[in-house]
């Protein structure tokens, strides 16, 4: 188990307050709403149900230009420039146009955390009224409220759909000690019928998981069988339910940024970015109405725009998640050994990272280099 450094108990006193933007969740997408808020001079409050940086919630796996644009290179544990695809009857190993890293949850949310200015709470968050958001410590009433509480989309209007019948996939990951040099996938369905398993080394740890997206297969049983295959043991579970389809980005007045807005990728289950990308554009959005720049409607109905025009992407990433496990073992392989040609890799990928590209980052208003504390 993680140390907890929640608040616990007497320190959990009653929290009821105003204040003018309250960011719900403080892991990727809320952490990038704080950032692009930093210079506006308003009262920011951020919650979360644990301490920042305190529960890791994925293998922590992203294009290295994401973390070189946000100045997170403190976090970086290491780089890969090929990824690695197993299949029952192939292996290939595809150079690619830019690389990816592993990188330490913590260190990352907390280099993230000191390029913003905010108040922080731990709080669990258990739905709202309005402009009122109720926690298990008193409702705290907000002009702009953002939800980045993840797959739960909590603070959305009505019920919510519930897996297995909403959109999720489900991944499970162990974090046993170990090294290894590459980013290798499985493509095998004695692992999972439909679905992929990994192994993402990150320095001294090893991040091997089973994702399935079809939420009814349980992935326990085949993480630990990938586990016990690569001789690494399995230790620190860590897991979680991933959306594989894009929601509407505002309701009632409420910006829904990162998975509770359906952001993470189909196909790859590759949230990260997307989150970090899609929390910049929401904390621009409030940016300009804090500024008198822009009216809240305005906003909220700009953001949502953004939000939709990657619906294509999306859509199209969702079709290759369906595809790819009806595709025949043998009719893959000869499929991912054909499209080994550097140009096809290069035109591929370079596609799927303009889908949310770090240049993004700097084509925001915060183009001057923040001062980062690099913690011990
Ligand atoms: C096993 C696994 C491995 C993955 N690996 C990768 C990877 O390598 N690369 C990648 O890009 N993506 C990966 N993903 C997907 C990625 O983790 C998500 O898409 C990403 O974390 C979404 O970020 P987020 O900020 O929207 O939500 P989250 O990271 O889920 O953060 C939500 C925050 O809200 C808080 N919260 C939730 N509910 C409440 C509540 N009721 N009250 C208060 N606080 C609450 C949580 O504590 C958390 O801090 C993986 C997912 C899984 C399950």
């Amino acid at each position: 188990m993680p140390p907890r450094a929640t608040k616990r108990g007497a320190e959990r006193t009653p929290l009821e307050r105003d204040c003018d933007v309250l960011i719900c969740g403080g892991s990727f997408a809320g952490l990038a709403v704080a950032r692009e808020l930093a210079e506006s001079g308003a009262d920011v409050l951020l919650i979360d149900r644990y301490e920042i940086g305190e529960r890791q919630t994925s293998a922590c796996g992203i294009p290295t230009g994401w973390l070189r644009a946000l100045e997170l290179q403190a976090s970086l544990r290491q780089t890969f420039g090929e990824l690695v695809i197993h299949t029952p009857y192939t292996t290939v190993r595809y150079h690619l146009p830019w690389t990816f890293s592993t990188f330490d949850y913590r260190t990352l949310c907390e280099v993230l955390a000191d390029q913003a200015a905010f108040t922080f709470e731990t709080a669990k968050v258990d739905g709202r009224t309005g402009h009122t958001v109720h926690t298990d410590r008193g409702d705290i009433r907000a002009a702009h409220i953002v939800d980045a509480l993840g797959w739960r989309r909590v603070l959305g209007a009505g019920e919510n759909i519930q897996p297995p019948d909403a959109l999720l996939s489900r991944g499970l990951e162990v974090h046993p000690h170990g090294s290894g040099d590459d980013m290798e996938i499985w493509i095998d369905r004695s692992y999972v019928p439909a679905g992929y398993g990994w192994s993402f080394p990150a320095a001294d740890e090893l991040r091997i998981g089973v994702g399935s997206f079809d939420p009814r297969f349980h992935v326990r049983e085949s993480t630990n069988r990938l586990a016990t295959d690569l001789a690494a043991e399995n230790v620190r579970y860590q897991g979680n339910w991933i959306p594989h389809a894009l929601r509407n980005a505002t309701e009632d007045g409420v910006f829904f940024a990162g998975d509770s807005a359906g952001h993470c990728l189909p196909l790859t289950a590759e949230g990260i970015r997307t989150a970090l990308y899609f929390g910049l554009a929401v904390g621009r959005e409030l940016s300009d109405v804090l500024g008198g720049r822009r009216s809240v409607s305005a906003a909220l109905s700009s953001y949502s725009r953004f939000s939709a025009s990657h619906a294509r992407a999306f859509e199209w990433m969702l079709r290759c998640q369906r595809l790819v496990p009806r595709v025949p073992p043998r009719l893959l392989a000869g499929a991912l050994r054909a499209i080994e040609s550097r140009r096809f890799l290069d035109w591929a990928f370079g596609h799927y990272l303009e889908i949310a590209h770090p240049r993004f980052v700097t084509a925001g208003p915060r183009r001057t280099p923040v001062a980062v504390r690099v913690p011990a």
